[in-house]
Formats: C-alpha cells, sequence, structure tokens
C-alpha cells in the first residue's frame, strides 16, 4: 500500500493534507502527539499517537506501515511564544525533527516533503519573496524551521535522503466539504480569532499594531488556501517520486492584504460588523511577507484554485458555523 506518514496529521494544515493524499490514491498514516492537534480530524487513514522525540515508537511506526515517503508538519507555529520560550521551539521543532529525519533515514524511507516557512526569510523591505531571498528569521520560529532546512541538505549529502521543501505563509480557510478545518488549541491565528470576534464567541479582535509602515499601518500577508497549500503538497510527493530530486519552494500568491483589509473583507463576506480594539505590536511580526511561487507554478504545475481572500474567509466562516471543534 502506499501510506505516507503524515506529521502533525491531527492539525489544521495535517488534516487537510490527508484528505488530498487520500484523495490521490496514498494512504495517509497521522503521527500525532495531540498536544494541539485534534483527534477528530483523523478521518482519512489510521491514526497513531506519538511524540517526534519517542525514537522507539518512530521506528515502529515506520516498520509498520513502511511507508513511501514523509510529509512533516508537526510543529510549534506562534511566533509570539517562540519570542518568549525559544527553547521550546528548538527542543520540540529542531531537535523534535532530527528524530523523525534519523528514524527516516534509517528504515528506508527517503523522500521528505517538509512543511516550511517565510518567516525564515525575515524582514526584506518591499520586495516579494522568492526561493533565493536569503532567509534572516526575526524569531526562534523561523530559525526552528530554517535549521530543519539545514539539516535536509545535510543528511541527503550524507544519506541520499531527498526533500521537498515548501515555505508558506499564511494560510486560511477550510474543507469547502466541511469535513475538517482551522482549529488550534490556544487559537492565535487571524482568521478564527476574527470570526470569533463576529459571532461573539470573544468580545473583540485585537489589532496588534496600527503604526507599521504600510498604507494603514497594519501588517501585510499573503494568504494561500489550505487546500491550494495540500494539493502542492501532493505534487511535491509526485515529483520526488518521480526522481527529480530535491526542491524548495514559495507557496503563496504575490499578492498582501493588510489586517485592516482582511477584517473589511469579512465584513462583506459575512455581512455582520467585526468587534476589534486596536493594540500595540506583536513581539515577532514582520511589516510585510508576501511570497511569490512562479516556480511552484511553472517547475510543479500548482495553480491554486480559492486562495481568493473572499473565498478564503467563506469557506472558514462556513466551518465556524458548524461549531465541530468548540469543545
Ligand atoms: N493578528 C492580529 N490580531 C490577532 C492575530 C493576528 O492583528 O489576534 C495579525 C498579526 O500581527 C499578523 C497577522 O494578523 O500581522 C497574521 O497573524 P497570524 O497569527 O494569523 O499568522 P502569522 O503571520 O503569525 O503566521
Amino acid at each position: 500500500m502506499n501510506h505516507v506518514l503524515v506529521t502533525g496529521g491531527a492539525g489544521y494544515i495535517g488534516s487537510h493534507a490527508c484528505k488530498a493524499l487520500r484523495s490521490a490514491g496514498y494512504v495517509p498514516v497521522t503521527y500525532d502527539n495531540l498536544v494541539t492537534g485534534w483527534q477528530d480530524a483523523v478521518k482519512f487513514g489510521p491514526f497513531e499517537q506519538g511524540d517526534l522525540s519517542d525514537r522507539a515508537r518512530l521506528d515502529q511506526v515506520f516498520q509498520t506501515y513502511d511507508p513511501v515517503a514523509v510529509m512533516h508538519f508537526a510543529a510549534l507555529s506562534q511566533v509570539g511564544e517562540a519570542m518568549s520560550q525559544p527553547g521550546l521551539y528548538w527542543r520540540n521543532n529542531v531537535s523534535g525533527s532530527l528524530s523523525l529525519i534519523e528514524a527516516a533515514v534509517d528504515n528506508g524511507c527517503l523522500d521528505f516533503v517538509f512543511s516550511s516557512t517565510c518567516a525564515t526569510y525575515g524582514e526584506h523591505d518591499n520586495v516579494v519573496l522568492d526561493e533565493s531571498t536569503p532567509q534572516q528569521p526575526l524569531n526562534a520560529y523561523g530559525a526552528s524551521k530554517r535549521a530543519i532546512e539545514d539539516m535536509l541538505g545535510d543528511f541527503e549529502a550524507a544519506h541520499g535522503l531527498r526533500s521537498v521543501i515548501f515555505r508558506y505563509f499564511n494560510v486560511a480557510g477550510a474543507d469547502p466539504d466541511g469535513e475538517v478545518g482551522e482549529f488550534h488549541r490556544p487559537e492565535t491565528h487571524l482568521v478564527p480569532l476574527m470570526l470569533d470576534a463576529i459571532d461573539g464567541k470573544r468580545d473583540a479582535l485585537t489589532v496588534f499594531g496600527t503604526d507599521y509602515d504600510t498604507p494603514d499601518g497594519t501588517c501585510i500577508r499573503d494568504y494561500v488556501h489550505v487546500c491550494d497549500l495540500v494539493d502542492a503538497h501532493v505534487l511535491g510527493l509526485k515529483w520526488l517520486q518521480d526522481g527529480k530530486g530535491s526542491q524548495v519552494f514559495n507557496l503563496g500568491t504575490g499578492s498582501g492584504f493588510s489586517v485592516r483589509e482582511v477584517i473589511n473583507h469579512s465584513r462583506s463576506v459575512t455581512n455582520r460588523d467585526v468587534p476589534i480594539v486596536e493594540g500595540p505590536r506583536r513581539a515577532g511580526d514582520c511589516t510585510k511577507l508576501v511570497s511569490g511561487s512562479v516556480r511552484a507554478e511553472q517547475e510543479l504545475g500548482w495553480s491554486p484554485k480559492r486562495s481568493k481572500l473572499d473565498i478564503m474567509i467563506a469557506d472558514a466562516w462556513r466551518w465556524h458555523q458548524t461549531g465541530h471543534y468548540d469543545k
């Protein structure tokens, strides 16, 4: 069977990736410690609970399923937390990934798709980031992902591990069929927090910083629909299986939206008011991150279909209203 080991398969992006893998004829095996993931999101293949640091458990899972590849999503990913607790990020993300990569190599699983981030680039004035932009992360989250990218290169040189690395920011939206959607514990992301504020689950959305050097003073981000994002991961897996070798791809739309623009679109999509309060900047936030994806489109044949802001918000809103993960 075409098993793919999906670390973090119980999380937001990982669960959507499992659905996409299943549709593409693979059997996704979710490996997740459920610290931030949610077992109800594991719907498309077997579930194995475990921690990245547990090498014996990883070996057992590799030996049980003999996966054709690893898709590695499991990570801590909150910029604010990374600023205050960098040790968590280096231990969980970097050291955990080392354990996973060693287990993959030792068990002969040499195709590896890695979920990295444009946060590895850091601050670059008014440029659309491409894969050759220097990586100068501003926070321990970005630094931890860059370190894992480096690690993959070293393991390729020594052991023949092949990797497709995706760098992306900011993922939004939900499965249009409503089977899975966005959920974090605790929630820190703009779109779900805004939807909570819209339907009264929280008093207001705090806008983090209104004095950035942008047209309306709020941070600018490039939003990609989670379904488009995971489609790229399946293409990346096929790329590796076709023997095309290691490559790095940015995944973005090339268009940036400020926090205020996201709020305004949400007002019109939901036809509801968005209560906001203006707050100070959040430590570690870059002013602007817009990620071009010419390489993914030209080489991988990626063509985003739902990555329009209004579609992302509408899909997220539909999911949000089901209350699936309100527990
Ligand atoms: N943001 C905000 N209020 C919130 C959460 C996020 O103003 O309650 C802003 C944040 O400063 C950033 C953008 O929204 O500019 C996206 O943040 P998010 O945490 O969703 O993703 P990140 O950019 O950290 O990956």
